[in-house]
């Protein structure tokens, strides 16, 4: 196997802190070593990177991407591994066949499906292994409903049997079904905390926003880690907490600080993206939201919906359309500062949601690069890393480099290390580490992707490395490069 040498960048080093000039080794796969002194070229590959910041690529803890396309604009955000935790698929075990047998250019992996396991046994609907089968149900009413003592056995069952099958968790869509009874979430953190497995959670409605709500969202995901041990994920903390998000962090911090295991994710957008069947976006709900129809943009038509009957029309007609929620205002700075300080809490780990792509024939996968155009999505699936780098590294100087691995790459790595041994040597700039690199350029680093113009890929991510294998270099796209290998979970 051959050794390439990326020779002379700043290196972060998240788990240290520290950034250095120095000289980083690849070799089958891993890195041999980093030297602060110039490592001889002997028979390897060098590759100057003088100038440019070198750092452990980003673990992507919540990315609905299940394309080759969509993991290259993945790849050009400087991610290594993408992974569908808050979703999740059913039965995992096909979702990882399919995905072996198209080829994958990132590591990518999934969490037990909650959607698909209450679909099967409350609406009688089988899983299909496919993000967009499952974000249908989410109108479902059948599959929204509390379910009966024997129906929970029989979920809580299938969920066993997916973390048996290796799940990296469980996925927990709970603001999809924010009236069913807080006694089911309980018993799902039960079970997670049996298997040794974290799980990540949509919450539920907000009290601020909907004082019926049988439970705070945020406050639950606190309460069920206190009570039951397990490690529980808030997933992003911008989008459903929007101007209510100083609040939820306290809630969080408070749990922490008691000792409770409760992580965060937030990604840098001030709009959100669903299907347009979502409980929340039921017309009569929006104003508890500061929001009216005309805050709902309808990806791929661009039909920005005129009214609160064209909303129930959209609604009725395809719930699992996919939509943009505009849910603060970018052009107030205080807004602004908003989703700054949900990216600045300590600890909160950058993860995009990416959203898939679609064509207009309704294609959502292409070999093809560049992309074909016309392919819709939200512009966070494009470019969430390189847009919080530049806003909380570049423009306000809130992180160092280390710490913006940190928060993009060691912290969600180590989300996974108890249910995923193999993640331990993820998210690390240090001999022994995976070789999942990104090289950046901090002077041209930024996102380009816009709702009108959605997979337009960042700018900035000069050389990626995943496995040891270049997937872009010298900002270029290796098209016959699949080096990416699945993440799974070992049962306890
Ligand atoms: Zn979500």
């Amino acid at each position: 196997m051959t050794t390439t040498i990326l020779r002379g960048g700043r290196v972060a080093d998240p788990a240290a802190g520290t950034e250095a000039v120095a000289d980083v080794v690849i070799r089958d796969g891993s890195v041999l070593a980093v030297s602060r002194e110039p490592v001889p070229a002997t028979d390897a590959t060098v590759v100057d990177v003088s100038g440019l910041v070198v750092g452990p690529g980003f673990v992507d803890l919540h990315s609905h991407v299940h394309s080759i396309a969509g993991q290259r604009l993945q790849a050009f955000d400087g991610v290594t591994t993408n992974l569908d935790l808050e979703a999740g698929l059913m039965p995992l075990e096909r979702a990882y066949a399919e995905a072996a047998a198209a080829g994958r250019v990132l590591n990518y992996g999934f969490s037990a499906s909650w959607t698909d396991a209450r679909g099967q046994v409350l609406a009688g609907l089988g899983p299909t292994a496919r993000f967009d089968a499952s974000a249908g149900l989410l109108g479902n009413l059948d599959w929204q409903r509390t379910s009966s003592p024997a129906e929970l056995t029989a979920w809580l069952g299938l969920l066993e049997r997916e973390l048996a099958d290796g799940a990296l968790g469980i996925g927990v869509l709970m603001g999809y079904a924010p009236r069913s009874d807080p006694a089911e979430y309980l018993a799902v953190a039960r079970l997670a905390a049996t298997a040794g497995a974290p799980t990540f959670t949509h919450v539920r409605e907000l009290v601020e926003a909907d004082p019926t709500t049988p439970v705070d969202g945020s406050s639950e995901v606190a309460v069920a880690a206190a009570e039951t041990g397990a490690a529980m994920h808030h997933c992003h903390v911008n989008s459903t907490s929007r101007r209510h998000v100083d609040r939820v962090l306290r809630t969080l911090e408070q749990a922490r600080s008691a000792g409770s295991r409760v992580t965060v994710e937030a990604y840098p957008y001030s709009m959100g993206s669903t299907s347009v069947g979502a409980f929340f976006l039921a017309p009569e709900r929006l104003p508890a939201w500061g929001l009216t129809p005309s805050s709902v943009v309808m990806l791929g038509t661009g039909e920005r919906v005129a009214d609160v009957r064209r909303l129930a029309e959209l609604r009725e007609l395809d719930p699992g359309a996919t939509c943009v929620i505009e849910f603060l205002d970018e052009r107030d700075e205080a807004d602004r500062a908003l989703l700054r300080r949900a990216l600045a809490f300590p600890d909160a780990i950058v993860a995009s949601d990416a959203m898939p792509l679609e064509w207009p024939d309704h294609r959502h996968d292409t070999r093809e690069w560049p992309l074909p155009p016309g392919a819709s999505t939200h512009p966070r699936t494009a470019g969430t890393f390189a847009r919080s780098l530049r806003l909380m590294v570049v423009e306000h100087g809130v992180w160092t480099w280390p710490e913006a691995f940190r928060r993009c790459s060691y912290l969600p790595a180590r989300v996974l290390d108890e249910v995923a041994p193999s993640m331990r040597t993820k998210g690390l700039l240090s001999p022994g580490a995976d070789a999942d690199l990104v090289v950046l350029d901090p002077e041209t680093l930024t996102d380009h992707a816009t709702v009108t113009d959605p997979v337009r890929p960042s700018g900035g991510v000069r050389h990626l490395v995943v496995g040891g294998t270049f997937v872009i270099r010298d900002g270029v796209l290796d098209a016959d490069a699949y080096p990416g290998r699945p993440v799974r979970g070992v049962p306890a």
